[in-house]
């Protein structure tokens, strides 16, 4: 018999032949990743499970038969977490079939969806329920709700909403051994000791299989004012986030900074862009602003702008006059990424440092990347109201893609050596994967990672969930 013969017969006995991928072309979309730094991944096949019992059935299998399980949602991140090693010895444990709405409870204001369910899907599920799912990335189109809390995903929102984590009352999870861990609780309130989905949400797929998710809806807001604001420096920016903060509290619902040269790599590659401004400005910020209210938001944000600008802290402003104008600023935002690929390689950094070092954080960086390869062109932006930056490096004009990038580690060393100078993370919100699992050891404290060792030969003494990743 044909080696993983028989696990593949029980296979398909559990989700019927049709789910079971074993050709290479159906496989293919499932071994590689968007960023393609992880292209030679291997599995013994896809299996893409229906419902929660065919997921435990899958995982009682796995275990019994020593199989590596690598979970995948809409293999959309960033750290090649959700791809196959290249050794071809596990399976690919696809969700995106499970992707029912469950519940929907307008009074507890909270939506009980399957991990499937893409992160669009449950934003359009609430908004259709006069709600509001606030989680919000670049990839919600094909990321799924799954993914994003495996990952503890972050996005534009966070400033005003935290993280993915902080969106989830309750979670169903299989276990290493196929047991179903079920608290699909909607409790906003429950101190019966230890809280364990928190385990599960950032494990990426190495502590149990998320299946379900209890998530938290949020009233809709009644207006949304988006503006474009130029100013000289990041110094500037956080002086007006200390400000707006003070003004607007948690009506912020993004603050993100962008680099002259991100705005100049979207126009160069986006032909329907056109510059905000009249002349070019050192540095931008996106502020996005909503309110409970339907009158006179624009009023407070126009009065807040022309305050900033009479004070110096700001060069110049737009504000969208309709929904168009807003998807267009935030098209200089979210297609950053993608048009930066078309500029050759890019060494890519997530840091967080504290929010009043950001300033700091970028110029040091900016010093010491450019002098370890000059021409070099670093694009720093992000989630600065959370102290996220998105420190990229695009490689020098005209210069060898294949040699830039194997620079990789060495400015990675650079860069998150800067960070830690600054108490900061190397990993902000895309999390550990295969790309930074060698640097966990020098980055986190020894006490920390050996219970990180102890939770996970707890869970999953076998390691069959996602070997190769994280720890
Ligand atoms: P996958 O990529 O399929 O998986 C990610 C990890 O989760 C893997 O380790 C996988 O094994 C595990 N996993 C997946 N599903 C499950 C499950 N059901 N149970 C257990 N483990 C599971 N991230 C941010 O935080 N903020 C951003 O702003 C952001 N922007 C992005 C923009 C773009 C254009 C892209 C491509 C990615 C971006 N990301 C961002 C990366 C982010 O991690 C993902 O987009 C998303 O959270 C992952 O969801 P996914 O369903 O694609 O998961
Ligand atoms: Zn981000």
């Amino acid at each position: 018999m044909p080696p993983h013969e028989q696990l593949l017969a029980e296979l398909r006995a559990i989700t019927g032949s049709a789910h079971v991928l074993t050709d290479p072309r159906d496989m293919a979309g499932y071994l590689s990743e968007p960023r393609d730094l992880y292209h030679d991944g291997q599995a013994i096949c896809v299996a893409r499970p229906g419902s929660r019992e065919e997921v435990s059935a899958i995982l009682a299998l796995c275990q019994s038969t020593r199989t590596a399980v690598v979970p995948q949602g809409g293999n959309t991140g960033l750290v090649g977490g959700q791809t196959p090693l290249a050794d071809g010895a596990s399976i690919v444990l696809s969700l995106t079939r499970m992707n029912a709405l469950r519940e929907l409870d307008l009074v507890s204001n909270t939506m009980t969806v399957e991990a499937g369910m893409t992160l669009l899907q449950a934003q359009e599920t609430a908004s259709r329920a006069g709600r509001l799912f606030p989680l919000s990335l670049a990839s919600e189109g094909s990321c799924t709700i799954g993914g994003n809390l495996a990952t503890n995903a972050g996005g534009t929102a966070v400033i005003a909403f935290g993280t993915a984590r902080d969106l989830v009352n309750g979670l169903e999870v299989v276990l290493a051994d196929g047991r179903v861990l079920s608290n699909l609780s909607k409790l906003r309130k429950d101190n019966t000791g230890y809280d364990l989905k928190h385990l599960f949400m950032g494990s990426e797929g190495t502590l149990g299989i998320i299946t379900a998710a209890v998530l938290k809806l949020f009233p809709k807001p009644q207006a949304v004012e988006t503006a474009f604001v130029a100013l000289a420096s990041p110094d500037a920016a956080l002086d007006l986030l200390t400000r707006a903060k003070a003004h607007f509290g948690n009506a912020i619902r993004a603050f993100e900074l962008l680099p002259r040269i991100a705005v100049e790599i979207v126009l160069r590659h986006r032909d329907s862009q056109r510059d905000p401004f009249g002349e070019p400005h050192a540095w931008y910020v996106l502020l996005e602003l909503t309110s409970q209210s339907d009158q006179g938001l624009d009023e407070l944000l126009f009065a807040f702008l022309e305050s900033a600008a009479e004070d110096g802290l700001i060069e110049d402003a737009t504000v969208a006059t309709s929904l168009d104008q807003a998807k267009k600023l935030w098209d200089l935002r979210e297609s950053l990424p993608d048009l930066a690929k078309l500029e050759g390689g890019s060494i890519k950094h997530d840091i967080s440092v504290p929010v009043a070092s950001v300033p700091a954080f970028i110029a040091e960086s900016t010093r010491a990347v450019l002098e370890a390869i000059p021409g070099a062109r670093p694009v720093p932006f992000g989630h600065v109201g959370d102290g996220n930056i998105h420190y990229n490096v695009s490689q020098p004009i005209g210069a060898d893609k294949a040699a830039f990038l194997a620079r990789w580690d060495e400015l990675n060393t650079l860069v998150h050596g800067i960070a830690a100078k600054y108490e900061g993370s190397i990993s902000a919100e895309h999390g550990i994967g295969q790309l930074k699992r060698h640097l966990l050891a020098e980055v986190k404290d020894p006490v920390a990672l050996e219970t990180m060792r102890a939770i996970k030969t707890a869970l999953d003494p076998l390691g069959i969930l996602n070997p190769g990743k994280v720890l």
